[in-house]
């Protein structure tokens, strides 16, 4: 997600946007139609991209670079020009593509495949090129205007004391407390099942019950498995990842792995090393 943002913040800002392709009606959310989604971002160009959780949201404004008027710092204006901001997700297997150049989410299974049926959602640039979003399988979506505080901290943002403020305030089983968007954004199921994993942590325990130690054990966790599995190239690289089918055991100690359902999830972990 971070080079899909990082990407567009390198290649598709100050590009006025001269068409709109929305052939899949059902990838708009939120009662955005291909009509209205064209009619809000025509004109406009990006200004910035950022990032919240598993959502890109590229803020706009109307025109491009060299319509501006020169000298005028670009927060000052912003009230007259400032267009819609567009949300992205990218979901399972989405990446975005500048001129056909790829970057998705390194925490995700996506083929690298070219095709174009994939293409869900393309902004055309008056220069020529064009920023589009690929996705296989059809689990992202785009809107407009999402509600930014509907969405929590990041997990890659997330201090120990902002995870003790949240922890200690839920019933709810650790994992499916993990998974709540609201709260944290960012972590899918095989993530979270790797990070209880590396933290020692049963999955159904009640979020509200873990101890101080075991608190400290889950953030470190949630940061190095974030890392290490992105740096692998994605959430199904996890050591956990190889014994999570039935029969499985505990690669760190033997043990046969329990399949449960946790938060409406299928969930794997170690009776053994897990508490
Ligand atoms: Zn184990």
């Amino acid at each position: 997600m971070e080079q899909a943002r990082a990407l567009v913040e390198a290649h598709a800002l100050d590009r006025e946007i001269s068409a709109v392709d929305a052939p899949d009606a059902w990838y708009l959310k939120r009662g955005l139609t291909p009509r209205g989604v064209q009619r809000a971002l025509e004109g406009m160009s990006i200004v910035r991209a950022r990032r919240k959780g598993k959502q890109l949201l590229l803020d706009t404004r109307a025109g491009a670079a060299n319509g501006r008027r020169p000298g005028i710092p670009a927060g000052s204006e912003r009230n007259r020009d400032l267009g819609p901001v567009l949300g992205l997700h990218l979901g399972m297997s989405g990446r975005v593509l500048i001129d056909g150049e790829a970057a998705g989410d390194p925490l995700v299974y996506a083929s690298n495949r070219e095709v174009n049926a994939w293409h869900r959602f393309t902004l055309r640039f008056a220069d020529g090129g064009a920023l589009a979003m690929r996705d296989p399988r059809r689990l992202g979506a785009v809107e407009l205007d999402p509600d930014e505080d509907r969405l929590g901290v990041d997990a890659l943002e997330l201090t120990l004391g902002h995870l003790r403020a949240l922890l200690v305030r839920s019933r709810a089983p650790v994992k499916a407390f993990l998974m709540d968007q609201s709260r944290i954004a960012g972590l899918g199921n095989l993530l979270c099942d790797e990070i209880l994993w590396r933290a020692g942590i049963v999955p159904a325990r009640a979020a509200m019950s873990l101890g101080a130690a075991e608190q400290v054990a889950l953030h470190r966790s949630i940061r190095t498995t974030l890392r290490t599995l992105g740096s692998r190239g994605g959430s199904h690289t996890g050591d956990l990842m190889v014994a999570r089918v039935p029969g499985g055991h505990c690669p760190r100690d033997g043990a046969p792995l329990v399949r449960s359902t946790v938060g409406g999830r299928t969930t794997y972990w170690c009776p053994v090393h897990q508490t």
